[in-house]
């Protein structure tokens, strides 16, 4: 994959799936922003990546809030001049049964998770109209598809971000935006070590593939939705999951 002179954003990408797809974009040639609401994390990230020799920057982005968004988008074109791909993949779990969800459970999931995909959307897609060129990918997950006991708000934002996907593919088709989503299923991360070996031994018994997936197998979904290969892709929802969900 030939990503030399692309420039992409990653939301959420200090650590777990956004690292790997940080780390996958620049080795294959893009100059990353490494953009998340752990400032100190991210610029950590940023560093070890320019130590290595690869293009990067850190932001810090509360993407619940548009101001912090726009002020992210500017830092990064008086640093890069353009913005050619943006990975919504920012997402937080407040998990429990519905009757003990309380508003904030709710709200913050729905703010960070979709809201968060519409103001980045919102504010990126401006600057990619005006290059006429750009792609975008949002982290779904299963979830979204199948919905999951524990997980009302999760999930709810994450159907949300499915539909959104397709609205967006649609608009901005017209300026050669390509907008996808990567749906997982089980993987490996700070976010899935919370739950209980129970728990996870139960998934890995409904995957075919009957392992835990990795933050790179997302990374290279990622990679191929943002390169050349997919060129004639826009509005779809790529599962990533063993098999979990057909
Ligand atoms: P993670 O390790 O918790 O990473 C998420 C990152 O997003 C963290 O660095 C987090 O910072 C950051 N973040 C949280 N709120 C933010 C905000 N308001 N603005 C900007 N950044 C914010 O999670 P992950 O497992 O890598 O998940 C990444 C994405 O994949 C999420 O959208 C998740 O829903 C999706 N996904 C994950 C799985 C899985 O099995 N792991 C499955 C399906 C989908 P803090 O830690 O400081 O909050």
């Amino acid at each position: 994959m030939d990503l030399k002179n692309k420039v992409a954003v990653v939301t959420g990408a200090a650590q777990g799936i956004g690292r790997a797809i940080t780390l996958n974009l620049a080795q294959n040639g893009a100059s990353v922003a490494v953009c998340d609401i752990d400032e100190n994390l991210a610029e950590q990230t940023a560093r070890e990546l320019r130590e290595t020799g690869f293009k990067a920057m850190a932001c810090g982005l509360d993407v619940t809030r548009i101001s912090s968004v726009e002020e992210m988008v500017k830092k990064i074109l008086d640093k890069f001049d353009r913005i050619d791909i943006l990975v919504n993949n920012a997402g937080i779990t407040r998990d429990t049964l519905l009757i003990r969800m309380k508003d904030e459970d709710w709200d913050s999931v729905l703010n960070v998770n979709l809201k968060g995909v519409f103001n980045c959307t919102k504010t990126v897609s401006k600057v990619m109209m005006k290059q006429r060129v750009g792609r975008i990918v949002n982290i779904a997950s299963i979830v979204g598809l199948m919905g999951n006991a524990g997980q009302a708000n999760y999930s709810a934002s994450k159907g949300g971000v499915i539909a959104l996907t397709k609205t967006c593919a649609k608009e901005l088709a017209g300026r050669n935006i390509n907008v996808n989503a990567v749906a997982p299923g089980f993987i490996q991360t700070r976010m899935t070590d919370k739950l209980s070996d129970e728990i996870k031994n139960n998934y890995v018994k409904l995957i075919p593939l009957a392992k835990l997936g990795q933050p790179e197998d997302v990374a290279n979904t990622v990679l191929f939705l943002v390169s050349d290969l997919s060129d004639y892709i826009t509005g779809q929802v790529l599962k990533v999951d063993g098999g979990m969900v057909m």
